[in-house]
């Protein structure tokens, strides 16, 4: 099978088994980050290397201090789009702690009033509703607008 986060097409709908052109809030030459197709509350962004990397070990110092700088970025951006109190950022490595795509990927989850209570569980729970193009649009474009507002570009 092959991995969904190495597949980036240039769709303007979303689908299973791919990223989707509509899902990126913002790429450069090394990373990727966009809207889960599965979010456990509003907001949930994922962001990975390009290249297929399982293991956060396996990245070298340089790739470190580049995904730390847009793990940053991305953590404000979705904090001033939802006008966040808190946010969880996760990453699962390994069978035994979750990774069920075995290309890495950090999960960032804005925490609001709204939709407060546990998250972890939710990562792994198959009844979790998938978002459609429609939803996922919406979304993207306010945390790119937020983008914008704070880095500009
Ligand atoms: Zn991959």
């Amino acid at each position: 099978m092959s991995c969904p986060f190495c597949t980036i097409e240039e769709k303007d709908i979303v689908g299973k088994g791919f990223v989707a052109r509509a899902q990126i809030i913002f790429e450069n030459e090394k990373f990727i980050l966009f809207y889960n197709l599965k979010p456990v509350f509003m907001g949930h962004i994922l962001l990975s290397p390009k290249k297929h990397i399982p293991s956060f070990l396996e990245m070298g110092e340089n790739e470190v201090e580049e995904m730390s700088r847009i793990l940053h970025m991305a953590t404000k951006a979705v904090v001033h789009t939802y006008n966040a109190e808190g946010f969880n950022i996760a990453l699962q490595e390994g069978e035994i702690a979750g990774q069920s795509i075995p290309h890495l990927h950090w999960h960032i989850i804005p925490r609001t009033k709204d939709e407060s209570g546990e998250w972890y569980e939710k990562i792994e729970d198959p009844s979790l509703r998938v978002v459609g193009t429609e939803e996922t649009k919406k979304n993207v474009a306010l945390i790119k607008e937020a983008w914008r507002e704070l880095y500009g570009g």
